[in-house]
């Protein structure tokens, strides 16, 4: 097993942005990406981060995101997998950590991969909601999954995706309707916990500092509920200080993460 960093690009912020008492004077570059999860029964891609299309599926945002949105496509996920000698298509799924506009861009790259959600997900997706390009897209093959299995690390329920630990799926309902974070684990003890935008940057956990009052009240489907996952993590933290946290928009943690331009060797071999 091996997990990548996949980053497609970046949006352009500022600290205030991401958390409550960030500066409004620190730039912060929001990672826009992926994570790669090799497993030897198939892999996954968490989150597609920005696409081949974002410049054209971007036009379609409500104004007042445009207005404040400076982002930069950098590689789309699935040329850095072309690269790296990986067949995109070869892919088991895509596993969204929830359906936003800057997580899916990139779904319509890889045609035919299935593409993994919460059923309260995919009703969010039916609804299809102006921060959502799911919309824009024919073709999406959505495979849903339960939460069959019991209590794990302080979440309620789980999905262990081979039923071998390595790969466990919990509900983080909340910034969204559907959303999960998804724990992996590899063969070394090295935990990593994909939270999507729980919080969008480790401040928010390290500090316990949610999203402003305004982007909270914007991007947050119950920000209360999502409040509780947010204290589930900084509770675990506290239990497994090793924990890799892994917002989808914190540089930070994809930084602790070998890239996938760095395998390329290994997977041409
Ligand atoms: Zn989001
Ligand atoms: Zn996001």
């Amino acid at each position: 097993m091996a997990v990548y960093s996949v980053v497609a690009g970046v949006n352009h912020r500022v600290a205030a942005f991401g958390y409550r008492g960030g500066s409004l004077f620190e730039p912060r570059d929001f990672s826009m990406a992926g994570a790669l999860v090799k497993h030897p029964k198939g892999d996954l891609l968490i989150d597609t981060g920005f696409g081949r299309s974002i410049d054209q599926q971007f036009r379609t945002l409500p104004f007042s995101v445009r207005l404040i949105t400076f982002y930069s496509l950098w590689r789309p996920a699935a040329d850095q997998l072309k690269d790296a000698g990986y067949n995109p298509q070869s892919l088991h799924a895509i596993l969204l950590t929830h359906s936003h506009w800057d997580h899916v861009s990139g779904l319509p790259d890889f045609p035919g991969v299935p593409v993994w959600v919460t059923p309260q997900e995919h009703e969010f997706i039916r609804q299809s909601g102006d921060m959502d390009f799911c919309r824009l897209f024919t073709d999406i093959n959505y495979v849903e999954y339960g939460f069959e299995g019991g209590a794990y690390l302080g979440f309620p329920a789980s999905h262990d995706v081979y039923g071998d630990g390595s790969i466990v799926i919990v509900p983080a309902f909340g910034h969204t309707p559907g959303s999960v974070i998804t724990f992996v684990t590899l063969r070394n003890g090295t935990r990593y916990a994909f939270v999507g935008d729980v919080v969008w940057q480790l401040e928010g956990i390290t500090e316990r500092e949610e999203r402003p009052w305004i982007t909270r009240r914007r991007g947050d489907t119950d920000a209360k509920a999502n409040r509780e996952n947010l204290l589930r993590l900084d509770a675990l933290k506290e239990r497994l200080p090793d924990l890799i946290i892994v917002p989808a928009h914190d540089m930070r943690a994809f930084a602790k993460m070998p890239k996938l331009s760095e395998a390329i060797g290994e997977n041409r071999q």
